[in-house]
């Protein structure tokens, strides 16, 4: 009902531009063909997609195609999906959402969301957004990954753990960092609230954060909640970075474009 009169007092607009569409909480044409979504052929593991099955290494027992990092190196957490590939298309959704208080993003990218992780949603024992700290939250007052969380938890029915996670301190920005450099700033960078150890044990816990770039944030989540008792910590993004190496030539500097305007992504 309150759609209804709501659409009948203000247009609705497309989520990302403003132009005038059908109903609330879409994007229009255009703004939707902007937008990658994330779909098959992609690693089993770190859900990054390929260009062709050709390029995964089927790995395992029951030979998924993994990519060649995954290969060479299982990651700590079980598996990570996201919903779009993020490029400038899902920048205009996803950064509104962190800096632009835009709040009501949060509905339609969980449900894009939602599509992607479903099968890490069936075993999930609850979700976890990946924190904030709290100088930071305190400036932009709300925690983009909580909302997703939340809004995650209502359309699965998986209950959401918004404060198992805290983060000790800030990180800086870790985009300009070497592998190295980035899980040594991480490093004691987040840690458990109290009783959560009680909680995690044996259980399949989801993390859920806005950008996914090296996977060295949510690397060191899963971490300290494997160390603690969980017994599997998968990952869900609304937007992840494609590995470059997999990329054909023309698809280089959109990668590029992608770490360089992003102050953000992967952890700010
Ligand atoms: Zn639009
Ligand atoms: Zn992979």
């Amino acid at each position: 009902m309150g759609g209804v009169a709501l659409d009948t007092l203000l247009p609705p607009r497309c989520l990302s531009c403003s132009t005038i569409v059908p109903s609330q909480g879409t994007l229009c044409g255009e703004c939707f063909r902007g937008v990658t979504l994330i779909g098959s052929p992609l690693c089993h593991r770190c859900g990054v997609p390929f260009l062709h099955g050709g390029q995964g290494v089927p790995s395992g027992e029951g030979a998924e195609l993994h990519c060649p990092r995954c290969a060479l190196r299982s990651p700590e957490y079980g598996q990570a999906r996201a919903a779009y590939l993020y490029d400038a298309g899902s920048r205009r959704l996803v950064l509104p959402l962190k800096y632009g208080d835009r709040t009501e993003l949060a509905g339609p990218i969980a449900r894009q969301m939602a599509h992607a992780g479903r099968e890490l949603l069936e075993r999930a024992d609850f979700l976890v957004p990946v924190p904030l700290h709290r100088r930071r939250l305190l400036a932009r007052r709300y925690n983009q990954a909580a909302l997703l969380a939340w809004k995650l938890s209502r359309l699965s029915g998986v209950p959401c753990a918004p404060d198992l996670l805290r983060r000790r301190r800030a990180t800086q920005p870790l985009n300009k960092m070497g592998a190295a450099e980035r899980a040594a700033v991480l490093e004691g960078a987040f840690r458990l609230a109290p009783g959560a150890v009680a909680k995690l044990q044996a259980r399949h816990v989801l993390l859920v954060d806005d950008v996914l770039t090296s996977g060295a944030t949510v690397t060191a989540c899963a971490r300290l909640l494997l160390g603690a008792g969980a017994a599997r910590v998968d990952v869900l993004a609304a937007a992840r970075v494609p590995d470059p190496s997999l990329a054909d030539g023309a698809d280089l500097p959109s990668f590029r474009n992608a770490l360089d305007h992003d102050a953000t992504a992967d952890d700010v």
